[in-house]
């Protein structure tokens, strides 16, 4: 029986909904005042060592709260944040914030080797400098750049092949983690792999559905071909124990997923480390 981590989901249910036109231009100028009204924060959602279920790091999600519509998906404000260059402020603050919150955490808990893994969107590495960004994030917090994470989807990369080729590679070269995220929904050429300087896989989740066919087939390729490959899998989404042992059989380092936790609040994100931190102390 795998050990669970919190309860306490942020979200509350709101049906789906579809910013369009107007809609839309609201909420656009609503996100550009949301930074300085402080309704952005970021959820950690544990990352998970397979072999003991023990939190290795934490992916940084962001979030919204609206004022009057209430928590709004990222799935619905990065899009906008994406086509308005907002996204350029915004993951800004996203590596900022998780850069200090991990700081936070390995004030408190000892330097234990902790990371936190923040995604970025095509703005960020088209229009922006994101090399400078990173450095100052290092600079400012002097967390281990070991510590730090990006995780960036292969359509993300094929916009530009080029630009993205040199952009990761010198933020490999500062220590910092460079993930491909959601592998296996995309193009997912091997190419990919190889011509990037990942140094981590997540397996999009849909690889775990139970009707996908040859499910532990594709999982097992995918898992020793990112090992031939020297780079560690994460494999989002899984849903029950037998899958989750039989990942560990084949290998897989690491989980993330609801059955594991959900993405939680700072605050129960500390909480839950310390609890770690002293049971690992008393064994
Ligand atoms: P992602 O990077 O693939 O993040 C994982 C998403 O899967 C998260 O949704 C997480 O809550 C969800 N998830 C985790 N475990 C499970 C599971 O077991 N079952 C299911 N059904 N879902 C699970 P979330 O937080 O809604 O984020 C959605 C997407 O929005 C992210 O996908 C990412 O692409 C984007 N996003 C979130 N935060 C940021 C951010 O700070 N910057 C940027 N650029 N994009 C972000
Ligand atoms: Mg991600
Ligand atoms: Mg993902
Ligand atoms: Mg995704």
């Amino acid at each position: 029986q795998a050990k669970r981590f919190g309860g306490d989901r942020i979200e509350p249910f709101r049906p789906a909904f579809r910013a369009v036109g107007s809609d839309r231009l609201q909420l656009e100028s609503d996100l550009r005042r949301a930074l300085e009204r402080r309704e952005i924060h970021m959820a950690y959602q544990p990352i998970v060592r397979l072999e003991d279920n023990s939190i290795a790091g934490f992916e940084a999600l962001m979030r919204w709260d609206h004022p009057r519509r209430g928590s709004i998906p990222p799935s619905e404000f990065i899009p906008i944040a994406e086509s308005s260059g907002l996204i350029v402020q915004l993951g800004l603050f996203a590596m900022q914030r998780a850069a200090e919150d991990l700081v936070t955490w390995q004030r408190n808990l000892g330097a234990s080797p902790l990371f936190v893994s923040v995604n970025i969107s095509s703005g960020q590495l088209i229009r922006q400098d994101l090399i400078d960004d990173v450095r100052s994030v290092l600079l400012q917090t002097q967390i281990d750049p070991a510590s730090l994470k990006l995780e960036l989807t292969e359509s993300l990369m094929m916009e530009n092949p080029e630009r993205s080729n040199y952009v990761l590679s010198s933020i490999r070269a500062m220590g910092v983690g460079v993930s491909l995220d959601d592998f296996g929904t995309g193009y997912s050429s091997l190419s990919y792999l190889t011509s990037f300087p990942f140094d981590m896989i997540k397996i999009d989740r849909s690889f775990l559905k139970a009707d996908q066919p040859q499910k532990v087939t594709l999982l097992r390729s995918m898992i020793s071909m990112a090992h031939d490959l020297g780079l560690s899998v994460v494999t989002e989404g899984i849903e029950n124990e037998s899958d989750a042992l039989q990942l560990r059989q084949m290998g897989c380092e690491y989980a993330q997923s609801f059955m594991f936790s959900p993405p939680l609040t700072l605050d129960v994100a500390t909480k839950l480390l310390r609890e770690q931190f002293q049971q690992s102390k008393a064994s």
